[in-house]
């Protein structure tokens, strides 16, 4: 069973709230989706690591065979390539590697190459006992990560067990890449106004990729925040699964790179609920 963990903004807890959940449940396999800004490493901190290097395609230009007729730069939906001074240019950042200009060349001028974009990378905790920890670390100046959680999951597509996936913060292509084949999404929030607002995108992401979803309200407060959440889930036909209470003792063990098992039966109650939506989809 795959469960996601996600949040529309960043700096809610769905770190902590993934680690937490599987110091509960040594041998699971967490995946750390956030690619752009992994950090799950720093607390399940892995030995035996394997590592593997991502790539993509890009199209390269062989300026002897190109006349220049701009034929690829009109099929290409992402202005990633411009012709000037009647040659083509290719512009790696904004190609999404969908292959057209190759198709669309009559000159046969264009070829691809392949280009790094970042690592996946596999190791066993040596602080949670059994856990592999799996993660991606996008390459500075790759400007989508979406190629490499893609092969991140496409990896750990044969795990069996629990799974969880730490997801990249916000409601972009990286989180609906990170979340679409989950069987189940838990999204994070904090009972602000700013943590409904992005609550709410959220979850139309969730209800249009029709994954079962719960809400965790962190650093719950028992003032008016909470309320507005529990009425925007209630609006939307979503349960909150817990609320984790603020503690500053929980921020400090985090800040230090431990994980903090003050929350353990919160944990415990969130993997039973957990476990009767697996039941649930069995039957
Ligand atoms: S389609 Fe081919 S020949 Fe025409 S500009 Fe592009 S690379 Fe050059
Ligand atoms: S591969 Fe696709 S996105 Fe990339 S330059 Fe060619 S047409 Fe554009």
């Amino acid at each position: 069973m795959r469960i996601s963990i996600a949040s529309g903004k960043g700096g809610t807890g769905k770190t902590s709230l993934a680690l937490l959940l599987a110091s509960e449940r040594p041998g699971i396999t967490v995946i750390d989706s956030d690619v752009e800004e992994p950090n799950c490493h720093l607390f399940l901190k892995t030995e035996q690591k394997q590592e593997k290097v991502v790539t993509i395609m890009v199209p390269g230009i062989d300026n002897e065979k190109c006349s220049g007729c701009e034929v690829c730069a009109e099929a290409c939906f992402f202005n990633a390539i411009a012709v000037v001074g009647g040659k083509a240019m290719v512009f790696d950042e904004l190609c999404h590697s969908c292959g057209g200009c190759l198709l669309k060349c009559p000159q046969g001028a264009i070829s691809e190459a392949e280009k790094p974009i970042g690592i996946v990378s596999s190791g066993y905790s040596t602080t949670v006992a059994g856990t592999r920890l799996m993660s991606g670390l996008l390459n500075i100046g790759v400007p989508s990560g979406v190629p490499l959680i893609k092969a991140l999951l496409k990896e750990a597509r044969t795990i069996e067990g629990e799974v969880i996936v730490d997801c990249p913060p916000g409601t972009s292509c990286s989180m609906v890449s990170a979340v679409k084949d989950s069987d189940y999404c838990l999204l994070v929030t904090e009972p602000t106004p700013f943590g409904r607002h992005d609550l709410a995108l959220a979850i139309n992401i969730t209800q249009l990729l029709n994954l079962r979803t719960g809400v965790v309200i962190n650093k719950n407060d028992g003032g008016d925040g909470d309320e507005a959440i529990e009425e925007l889930c209630h609006s939307r036909g979503i349960s909150v699964v817990a609320k984790i209470p603020y503690s500053h003792s929980f921020a400090r063990e985090y800040s230090n790179g431990k994980i903090s098992l003050e929350n353990r039966t919160i944990a415990e109650d969130i993997w039973r609920q957990i476990q009767c939506v697996g039941r649930e989809r069995k039957a």
